[in-house]
């Protein structure tokens, strides 16, 4: 099979890999129908997170199932798939509790199996993949392509945060993420939604998922808006959906003393003084986000048209052409390139 695989900065090649085969009883093999890239793919592209050999990459996934283990049952030959970019077994203590994220047999797909190919072996495949109701229809492939990653972390950001009815919620960023936030902050009721964006296309897909305010300034001046429209309080629910320093302290600030702030921005920078965090009196939750638990609800909104995530994709592109993917997304040309075999 063809895959791609990151030699070192801005150097990813689409290139002949060896064809994945069941190792464990619990695999399974997946023909991919359609991956992407994510803003997290940008951190090793652009040499931030340092590769010691080449690379395997993707994370992302929607698929057919072509092959199982013997110890499979949940997922079958033939069963159009959806897979978290966690690897998760769904049985021990802490997925139980709803963060398969961090399960006990966790791996990050991005590290070991690399999903911007024509075959994946998916590991725990009972626990990890959820199939759909039947074969999709094209165009409802991109939105369950988003429900593998930028929707799920974007419901958990919102969730995090303790979106709900009555509840006013700041989402800092606009990327694939912060938009699929906003989408969620919609669906959990939210009263009043507010998008901290700067770019015109991106503040009308936020409108069209549900914002009901555009801010459009950023850092120490974006909190200040945010005070204004809440009575000088803050938000009751903040998503953090960026991973900079200043986004990161601007969403701690916009979030009023009590208030939840949900945190899913890769934060590789972010240096965060104690006594702030003391002072500032709010409910933190972050982490990658178990989209392994959101799955079934997300599959069912999508496969019932009543959420359409798949419009953060704004670029469509050929899977061998995957490192132009990179780069659209390196120089802000794309939001978020979707990939087809
Ligand atoms: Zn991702
Ligand atoms: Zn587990």
């Amino acid at each position: 099979m063809r895959g791609a695989v990151l030699y070192g900065p801005r150097d990813v090649r689409f290139e002949e890999r060896e064809d994945p085969k069941i190792i464990e009883p619990t695999d399974a093999i997946i023909r991919i129908a359609a991956t992407c890239v994510c803003g997290s793919d940008l951190w090793p592209f652009r040499g931030i997170e340092q590769l010691s050999r080449p690379q395997p990459v993707g994370h992302e996934y929607v698929g057919i199932v072509e092959d199982i283990g013997s110890e499979v049952k949940n997922v079958g030959v033939g069963d159009f798939v959806v897979g978290s970019f966690v690897i998760s077994d769904n049985t021990c203590e802490i997925c139980r509790a709803g963060y398969q994220s961090r399960c006990v047999h966790g791996e990050f797909v991005a590290q070991t199996i690399g999903t911007q190919s024509e075959l994946a072996r998916i590991p725990l495949a009972d626990g990890t993949l959820v199939a759909t109701p039947g074969m999709p229809d094209e165009d409802l492939i991109p939105s369950l392509l988003a429900a593998s990653d930028v929707l799920g972390t974007g419901w958990f950001g919102a969730a995090a945060a303790k979106t709900g009815p009555g509840k006013t919620v700041a989402v800092v960023g606009d990327g694939a993420v912060g938009l699929c936030a906003v989408l969620a902050a919609k669906q959990m009721g939210a009263e009043r939604i507010i998008a901290m964006s700067r770019h015109s296309d991106r503040q009308k897909l936020a409108r069209e998922f549900g914002a009901t305010d555009i801010v459009t300034e950023r850092g120490e001046e974006g909190v200040a808006r945010i005070k204004d429209m809440t009575n000088g309080l803050g938000a009751h629910s903040v998503v953090e959906a960026v991973g900079t320093q200043e986004a990161f302290m601007q969403a701690v600030h916009a979030t009023r003393p009590g208030g939840h702030m949900g945190f899913v921005g890769v934060n590789y920078e972010v240096h965060v003084s104690g006594l702030e965090i003391f002072f500032a009196q709010i409910h933190l939750l972050g982490g990658p986000a178990p989209v392994r638990r959101f799955l079934p609800e997300l599959i069912d909104l999508i496969w019932n048209r009543r959420i359409n995530p798949g419009k953060v994709f704004d670029l469509t592109l050929p899977l061998d052409q995957v490192a132009e993917g990179y780069r659209a997304m390196d120089e802000r040309r794309a939001i978020k390139t979707l990939l087809r075999p």
